[in-house]
């Protein structure tokens, strides 16, 4: 079988738009009559569940923010009686205080069934023997993996991520042939096991499915050389299930939107407007199937593009542009709007370094400035000092000549950041400090 559910993952726009509706309809509904802060934004627009008559009529419904969710923690925006509740996550609160995702059985199976859609579509088959490295517990990244590879029917290792070293010893006596976890750690994997001397490549490993932070096509190719891979893609956020609700496929040019659980829209950030397929904004989400917590147009604050376009995988699933990064993490640096990962893409193109980085943001006077600390390479370091300068020069020109601004590169010793075993924290801000 080409996919894990075809009848979904290749409907036609005309059947697809008319079961989010009846979803939709369903889940307004659900909402209105049991969430007071529902309640109240639906009536302070006027609006009631049954004004909904086409999906574009979403749009006259107010966003929900991070906010609403930390004002109501940690049950306030739980649909059903906790006796229904069957399951607690909480994010890993990369940025604040934890966000809770309360699930009901249904919500499980239905986040299950992403995961398979997810992990099949990435090349996973029931003969498979994966190695799970995404955090195990609250996390939802660990939990969503294992529900939906044991779904397919594969040997699942729940090892959880951390202890690199026993990772490798694993993958290589177990026979791994698929990794879970994030792009950096996947990293951090590669380079343990070179220093143990290790050839993963020669290992049975041929697909990893990585998520959970943003990562540029530069790093995909980094991975899937250093491993001798596929690297493949899941995208989630705690607050709409977890993992799962968008993939790649093996076109991987953006990822496929689970649409018939969540209706994805893209708003311009500051005036809140949605916009047109293939315009750059905020990615929205409305869950159309959860019933514990199905937010309403939710704001993911991840920065990306719709796109509905004839893929060649044949899913007829929208697609999203990978994500360039999260609207939290963009920095303005004299008027210039900068994403980390426009930095990323720049550093992974220059041999002489290694693809392990930080940007530490500094106030000099009135003005903010960017330092990018990278390693060097083992070779560019031996070098020595006038090597060193001459390669921080050319980053700098380089970033320079694409991103426009002027940022301060310094090579740094090689192993001297810190290597991640989940999400990378790549920015600094000393501003805040
Ligand atoms: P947090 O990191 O905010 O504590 P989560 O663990 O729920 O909470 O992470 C969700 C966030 O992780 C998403 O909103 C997004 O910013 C990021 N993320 C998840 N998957 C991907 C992906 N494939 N590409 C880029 N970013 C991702
Ligand atoms: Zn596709």
């Amino acid at each position: 079988m080409k996919y894990w559910n075809e009848e979904i993952e290749t409907m036609p726009l005309e059947g697809m738009r008319k079961l989010q509706l009846e979803n939709l309809k369903k889940t307004l509904e659900w909402v209105y009559g049991r969430i007071p802060l529902y309640k109240g934004k639906f009536d302070a627009v006027g609006f009631k569940p049954e004004d909904l008559k086409e999906l574009e009529d979403l749009s006259k419904l107010p966003f929900t923010a991070r906010t609403d969710l930390r004002d109501n923690y940690p049950f306030g925006l739980c649909a059903v009686p906790l006796a229904e509740v069957i399951r607690i996550h909480a994010s890993s609160g990369t940025t604040g205080k934890p966000i809770t995702g309360p699930y009901t059985q249904s919500d499980l199976d239905q986040w299950t069934e992403c995961m398979a859609r997810n992990l099949y579509a990435a090349g996973v088959r029931s003969n498979d023997i994966c190695q799970n490295a995404y955090g195990m517990g609250l996390f939802t990244g660990g939990l969503g993996f294992h529900q939906g590879a044991t779904r397919l029917g594969c040997a699942v290792i729940p090892i959880s991520s951390g202890q690199t070293e026993r990772q490798i010893l694993v993958m290589q006596d177990f026979g791994v042939t698929v990794l879970l976890c994030t792009p950096t750690y996947a990293l951090t994997i590669a380079e343990r096991a070179e220093e143990m001397g290790v050839k993963i490549k020669d290992l049975p490993l041929r697909i990893g499915v990585f998520g959970a932070e943003p990562w540029t096509i530069a790093m995909r190719k980094e991975i899937e050389e250093r491993m001798g891979i596929n690297a493949m893609e899941a995208y989630g956020l705690t607050e709409c299930g977890g993992p799962g609700m968008a993939f790649d496929c093996v076109a991987q040019n953006g990822l496929h939107v689970n649409e018939d659980q969540f209706i994805a829209e893209v708003i311009d950030p500051v005036t809140g407007e949605v916009l047109p397929l293939g315009e750059k904004g905020e990615l929205v989400f409305t869950a159309i199937q959860r019933r514990a917590m199905p937010l309403i147009r939710y704001r993911t604050r991840d920065i990306t593009t719709l796109r509905r376009e004839e893929c060649e995988c044949g899913r007829t699933l929208i697609k999203m542009d990978k994500i360039y990064g999260r609207s939290d993490d963009m920095l303005i640096i004299g008027g210039v709007n900068v994403f980390p990962s426009q930095i990323e893409s720049i550093l992974l193109e220059v041999r002489e370094i290694e693809p392990q980085y930080v940007i530490i943001v500094k106030k000099k006077g009135y003005l903010d400035q960017l330092h990018v600390d990278v390693e060097a390479r083992q070779e560019t370091y031996d070098a020595g000092p006038k090597k060193i300068a001459e390669v921080e020069k050319m980053v700098e020109g380089k970033i320079r000549g694409i991103i426009g601004i002027g940022m301060k590169i310094r090579l740094v010793p090689p192993k001297s950041i810190t290597r991640s075993e989940g999400k990378a924290k790549r920015v600094i801000d000393e501003r805040k400090m």
